[in-house]
C-alpha cells in the first residue's frame, strides 16, 4: 500500500478516538464541575479544548492528508491546557488543587506518545517543548510551593518533582522504539528491492533463454519424425512449459507483496480470453487423452452473454491458466470442464464467475483449508509424484483477493474437484474501487 494511502488509512482512525476524547472530556469536566473540583482555567479552556477535539475528529475524517497539522495542533493546544490545569491547581493550598495536579499530570504522557505515534516529524520537539515548559513552571512555582507553600502545596510540588524525573524516560524510550521502527521500515523496503532486482534478472536472464528454448524444441519437432525422438521432444517441451509456469508463479507471488502492485484494469473480450486460455491449455489435455471443455455463456441458452467487461486481464488469464493445469495434472482420466458465466443485476452485469471442474484425484476435505497456502503441496493419493511449486493456489487467492472476489472448492477424493472464481464486476467506465 502506498504511504498516502497508509496515512489516509492511519487518519481514518483516528477519527473515532478523538471523537471519543471530545465526548469524554466534556464528561469529566461535567463530572468535576459538578463536584466543584475545576479550576477557573478548566472551566475556561476545557469546553475550547473539547470543541478543538470534535473539530479534529472532522478533519481526520474529510481531510485525512493533512493529518499531521491537525494532529500537531491538538496534541499542542492539549499539552499548554494541562500545564495551565497544573499550575492553577499547583498554587491552591486545597485537597482539590492536589487532586487537579494529580489527575491532569497523567495525561502528559499520553501527549508523547500521541507525538511518537502519529506525526512523521516532530514528536521530538513537540514533546522536548512540552517538558521544558514542564520544567520553566516548576522553577517558577519553586519558591512560593515548594520552599513556602502549605502541606497540599507541597504534596503538589512533590507530584511535580516525579513528573520532572519521570518524563525524560519516557520520551528517551518513545524515541528509542520510533528509531527502531524507522531501521524495521528501512530494513524493510531494502529486502523488498533486493526481491525486486531478483524478479527483474529472472525475467530477463531466465525467461529470455527459456523462451528461445521453447521455440527451438517446436523446430525441433518438425524436424524429428521417428517416435523416441517426438517423445524426448515432448518430454522437454513439457519440462520447460514447467519449468515457465514455476517461474511465473514465483514472480507473481514475489509481486504480490510489493507495495507498488497495481490492477491494470481494460476493457476485455471475457468469451475471447476464456477461449484463449482453454486453446493455450489443450495440448497439455489432449497429451493426458482428456477431455477439454471450454463452457462460455454465449454458447449456452438463457445466459447472458460474457461481452466486453472491464477487469485485468492478465491477472484474471494467471487465475485461469493455474486453476486450469491445476485440473489437468490431477486428473488422470476423464475430462475437464471451464465454464464463465455472468450474474447479472436487472441489465446489469454484476460478477463473472468462473468454474474449473476436474473428474482427478479429488483433495480430501480434511486438508483443502491448506491448499491455499504458500508451498503447501498434498501426498498424491496414487503414490505419483507431479511436479509443482505449491504457489499456484497461493498466487490464485492472492489475486482473487486483490480482485475483491472470493474462490470456493468443491471436491470428493476420488471423483473430482471444482473451483468456483467469482469477480465483482464495475460498470463500464465507472472509476476503480
Ligand atoms: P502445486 O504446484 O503443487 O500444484 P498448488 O498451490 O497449485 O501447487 O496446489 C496445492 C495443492 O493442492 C497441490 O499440491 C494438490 O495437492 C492440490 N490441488 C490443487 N488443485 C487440485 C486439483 N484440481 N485436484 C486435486 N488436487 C489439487
Amino acid at each position: 500500500m502506498p504511504e498516502s494511502d497508509t496515512r489516509a488509512l492511519a487518519a481514518r482512525r483516528l477519527a473515532p478516538l478523538c471523537l471519543m476524547l471530545a465526548v469524554g472530556s466534556v464528561l469529566i469536566l461535567l463530572q468535576d464541575g459538578a463536584a466543584g473540583l475545576n479550576t477557573g482555567w478548566e472551566a475556561r479552556f476545557g469546553p475550547a479544548l473539547s470543541g478543538l477535539y470534535a473539530v479534529a475528529a472532522a478533519l481526520l475524517w474529510w481531510r485525512p492528508r493533512h493529518m499531521d497539522a491537525v494532529v500537531g495542533v491538538t496534541l499542542a493546544f492539549t499539552g499548554v491546557y494541562f500545564l495551565g490545569a497544573l499550575y492553577e491547581g499547583a498554587r491552591r493550598d486545597t485537597a482539590q488543587g492536589l487532586y487537579v495536579v494529580s489527575a491532569n499530570a497523567q495525561f502528559l504522557p499520553l501527549i508523547y506518545v500521541g507525538a511518537f505515534i502519529a506525526l512523521r516529524r516532530g514528536a521530538v520537539w513537540l514533546s522536548g517543548a512540552l517538558y521544558l515548559a514542564l520544567l520553566a513552571l516548576y522553577g517558577v512555582l519553586y519558591r512560593d510551593i515548594v520552599q513556602a507553600g502549605g502541606a497540599y502545596q507541597q504534596l503538589s510540588g512533590h507530584v511535580w518533582a516525579v513528573l520532572l524525573l519521570v518524563h525524560p524516560g519516557c520520551i528517551l524510550a518513545l524515541q528509542y522504539i520510533t528509531a527502531l521502527r524507522g531501521r524495521l521500515q528501512q530494513a524493510e523496503r531494502e529486502a523488498h528491492e533486493g526481491k525486486e532486482r531478483f524478479l527483474a534478472m529472472l525475467s530477463h536472464e531466465i525467461r529470455s533463454p527459456l523462451q528461445s528454448m521453447l521455440g527451438s524444441i517446436d523446430l525441433l519437432a518438425l524436424r524429428l519424425h521417428d517416435d523416441p525422438g517426438r517423445r524426448a521432444v515432448d518430454r522437454l517441451r513439457r519440462a520447460a512449459t514447467q519449468l515457465e509456469a514455476h517461474l511465473r508463479d514465483v514472480t507473481e507471488y514475489t509481486r504480490l507483496e510489493s507495495p507498488d502492485w497495481r490492477l491494470h484494469e481494460e476493457d476485455t473480450d471475457v468469451a475471447q480470453l476464456v477461449q484463449e486460455v482453454c486453446d493455450q491449455m489443450a495440448p497439455l489435455a489432449e497429451h493426458k487423452r482428456l477431455a477439454l471443455h471450454c463452457r462460455l455463456a454465449e454458447a449456452a441458452p438463457g445466459e447472458p452473454p460474457l461481452g466486453i467487461q472491464t477487469l485485468d486481464p492478465v491477472r484474471v488469464r494467471q487465475i485461469l491458466i493455474n486453476l486450469l493445469s491445476n485440473a489437468i495434472k490431477y486428473t488422470p482420466d476423464g475430462e475437464v470442464t471451464v465454464h464463465a458465466a455472468l450474474h447479472t443485476a436487472g441489465a446489469r452485469p454484476t460478477r463473472l464467475r468462473i468454474e474449473v471442474a476436474d473428474t482427478g484425484i479429488g483433495i480430501d476435505p480434511a486438508q483443502q483449508h491448506r491448499i491455499f497456502e504458500p508451498h503447501v503441496r498434498l501426498e498424491d493419493p496414487r503414490g505419483e509424484r507431479v511436479g509443482g511449486s505449491g504457489l499456484g493456489l497461493a498466487v490464485v487467492q492472492r489475486l482473487v483477493q486483490r480482485l475483491q472476489g472470493h474462490i470456493d472448492v468443491d471436491s470428493l477424493p476420488g471423483h473430482g474437484t471444482r473451483f468456483t472464481v467469482t469477480l465483482p464486476l464495475r460498470a463500464r467506465g465507472a472509476p476503480p474501487v
